[in-house]
């Protein structure tokens, strides 16, 4: 019976931790990276922006955790240095299991705003993920920003890079994502394992680039052997698949098995777990 008491008192603790860290996360106002955008909102209200104001121009999709999402993405009109929006995406966790959602397990805020049907009501504690693109050079690598600017004025036509990364409003643990990138016929393929970064951060490459690798790059040469695939001469957009998840050792059936739904992997993706990934996966789903 004490057992059963000390037992009951130490989860009301761990509850009671994670309300504390839930309610520690910063309030502060997000500036919206996506550079035609660039309005000003509050995390609990990010969720209904993304989906009321870009949703509509962009692969829109509920994800959960380690079910895979496929998507297809026209690099073409990106302008150099243009935060573009790919993907607006809502995380919900294991799914079926509504207990899992970010909201209710207390790695992020419910989202506040107002919703107009019930069926935005059940979006309340997913998470807004946002799938970002950018065209930049290797010199926003460069921590010294004179000379970044200096060698772009005066080698325009440097070959460009395309990067690609994840950003949410802050949460109390870390999520990770495993993004690939391949051609028409799977022939070739990129593939990386990253955590999710923090809509509070600066969001320009050439902000983060000289001091972090949480996104997966590719140089123009890249990018034109992925969209032209070895028997097609016509170009198609570059072919993605993205998988959200919070613990990287878990399995999709090690998730609905498991009765205790909190991870216990924080911090960056060590290099011991990557390489245990499999990062190489025939797409099974595709996107709404
Ligand atoms: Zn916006």
């Amino acid at each position: 019976m004490s057992e059963m008491l000390q037992q009951m008192q130490e989860e009301e603790l761990t509850e009671q931790q994670l309300i504390h860290k839930v309610n520690k996360l910063s309030r502060q106002p997000i500036k919206c990276p996506i550079s035609n955008c660039a309005e000003t909102i509050f995390p609990t209200s990010m969720l209904m922006h993304m989906c009321h104001k870009h949703a509509p121009y962009t692969v829109h999709a509920e994800m959960y955790d380690h079910l895979p999402l496929t998507l297809s993405f026209g690099p073409a009109e990106m302008a150099k240095d243009e935060v573009k929006c790919v993907a607006t995406l809502l995380y919900g966790g294991i799914k079926d299991r509504a207990e899992t959602q970010p909201g209710r397990t207390y790695m992020s805020m419910p989202n506040v705003d107002h919703f107009d049907s019930r069926d935005d009501a059940r979006l309340k504690h997913y998470l807004p993920v946002m799938l970002l693109a950018c065209r930049t050079t290797w010199f926003a690598q460069l921590q010294d920003k004179q000379l970044e600017q200096h060698l772009n004025q005066f080698q325009e036509n440097y070959p460009g890079i395309y990067l690609f990364w994840l950003a949410a409003p802050a949460t109390t643990r870390q999520l990770y994502y495993t993004l690939t990138v391949h051609d028409q016929l799977f022939s070739r393929s990129r593939s990386v394992v990253r955590a999710v970064r923090n809509l509070l951060q600066p969001q320009y490459p050439h902000e983060f680039m000289p001091h972090e690798d949480n996104y997966l790059h590719l140089t123009t040469g890249e990018l034109e052997q992925l969209l032209t695939s070895s028997t097609a001469t016509t170009k198609k957009g570059l072919q993605m698949e993205l998988v959200l998840y919070e613990n990287p050792l878990e399995s999709t059936m090690l998730s609905k098995q498991s009765k205790d739904c909190m991870p216990r992997i924080k911090g960056s993706v060590p290099q011991s777990i990557a390489r245990k990934l499999s990062l190489t996966k025939r797409p099974r789903h595709n996107a709404n």
